[in-house]
């Protein structure tokens, strides 16, 4: 039998349900995507949380900081007001030498010399090209930019640098990291001088640093990184976001240094005996963007006093930025410190750094979040060329994990009853 319309029953009533399976389905997996999306969206933001505060509070801390220079604040009160931020700061530096020994300890101690040796050729071999190259970008930005370009004799010079300790003890009761880079941030734009001074060639300045560093930051090292690795370079650097933030808020590499673990281990899943002997070294030498930066303001200093450097003293001064780079500590503004060899190498007025204070303290910060960026890469890149060392030692650990159980066999089989002896399994697979 058809319908009217010529169509069989069976055949039409089939084709209908048919459709309305198939629009059941849909409906379905739709309802289905939008929960997993919700579900994805809350799971991401609780996951990110402290990254999203960090972000934020930068955010934050930049909007205050500008907001309340309009109120004059005396020096004193500008100091109250970055206390949060000093405290978080001192923390942080407190965790610092205990974590760098302990770590360098550990690290070594889970390879064996061979291997150890290996990792830190590499490492060594990394820190080196990586510095060498940001150097070379910093003199060829300063050279094609020319931001020295005139006299200094119109230049602002900021000369005093005045240390402050924190006051009394009831501030002690504030807590948090998040909201102690707020207030690091918030602090230094309060107490930042006028900055109308930041004009004509520190603006250059300023702004060819910038462009060096983001060269490094942004081309370079994820190229490097992707050339040897063959796995894509923001998905690592995404995993870094709240160290660079907290290198950005820190200006201390040194400070940011129990951030950049975390990050590494915990979201990148880099091994830990390779974070371990890597990046404590990497956070005292390697510094690619103080490196890049010492280069490029000596030049700009040598341009604003119409020095011509002959391809001698450029060959001088790459060679001192990379030492003054290894040298400098990495603490808030140790650059600046350490450019004295730089500038002296090569006869020029170390006076002159007083020209550049004033921007300073902003450029710090980008180098540091560079000079993070730099150390972290680097344990990625010794991690993926160790791979087949570290394989090699997980396999002799997990022989020795077996003969050692083997061992205890005959042991565990006498006290088997015995409830204490859970423990000394669990310790032997460690
Ligand atoms: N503040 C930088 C660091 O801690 C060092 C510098 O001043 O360039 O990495």
């Amino acid at each position: 039998m058809t319908k009217g319309n010529g169509e069989d029953p069976k055949t039409g009533s089939k084709m209908e349900r048919i459709q309305q399976g198939v629009r059941k389905r849909t409906l379905l997996a739709k309802k289905k995507v939008q929960s997993i999306t919700k579900d994805d969206v809350k799971s991401y933001l609780l996951r990110n949380a402290f990254v999203l505060f960090t972000v934020v509070a930068v955010i934050l801390g930049v909007i205050l900081g500008f907001s309340l220079r309009s109120y004059k604040m005396s020096y004193r009160e500008v100091k109250y007001f970055s206390f949060p931020g000093e405290l978080l700061m001192r923390m942080l530096q407190m965790l610092v030498l205990p974590l760098i020994v302990s770590s360098l300890v550990t690290g070594i101690a889970a390879l064996d010399s061979k291997a150890s040796g290996k990792m830190g050729v590499r490492a060594v071999v990394y820190y080196m090209s990586t510095t060498i190259i940001a150097v070379l970008i910093g003199i060829i930005i300063v050279v094609i930019i020319h931001p020295g370009k005139g006299t200094k004799e119109n230049m602002h010079r900021e000369g005093k640098i005045v240390q402050v300790t924190a006051a009394d003890a009831f501030l002690d009761l504030i807590r948090y990291a998040p909201l102690g880079i707020l207030f690091l941030i918030a602090g230094k734009i309060v107490e930042m001088e006028d900055m109308g001074v930041i004009g004509g060639q520190l603006a250059m300045y300023t702004v060819t640093v910038i462009i060096g560093l983001l060269i490094h930051a942004v081309i370079v090292l994820p190229l490097l990184y992707f050339l040897i690795t063959r796995k894509n370079p923001w998905v690592f650097i995404g995993g870094l976001i709240q160290a660079l933030v907290t290198a950005l808020g820190t200006s201390s590499s040194s400070a940011t240094l129990p951030v950049t673990f975390k990050c590494l281990e915990e979201i990148n899943g880099v091994d830990k005996r390779v974070t371990r002997f890597v990046l404590p070294v990497g956070a005292t030498i390697n510094m690619d963007g103080t490196a890049l930066y010492e280069a490029l303001a000596a030049i700009f200093i040598a341009q604003v006093n119409n020095f011509d450097l002959n391809f001698g003293q450029i060959i001088t001064i790459s060679i001192t930025a990379t030492a003054a780079s290894i040298g400098a500590a990495g603490i808030p503004q140790a650059g600046l410190v350490t450019m004295v060899i730089v500038l002296t190498s090569v006869g020029l007025p170390t006076d002159d750094i007083t020209l550049i204070i004033a921007v300073d303290w902003f450029l710090d910060r980008l180098r540091t979040t560079t000079n993070v960026l730099g150390d972290s890469i680097g344990a990625g890149i010794v991690e993926h060329l160790s791979r087949h060392e570290l394989k090699n030692k997980d396999a002799e650990m997990g022989n020795s994990v077996i003969e050692e159980n083997e061992m205890k066999k005959p042991y565990q089989l006498i006290s088997q009853e015995n409830e204490s002896e859970k423990p000394l399994d669990s310790e032997t697979k460690m």
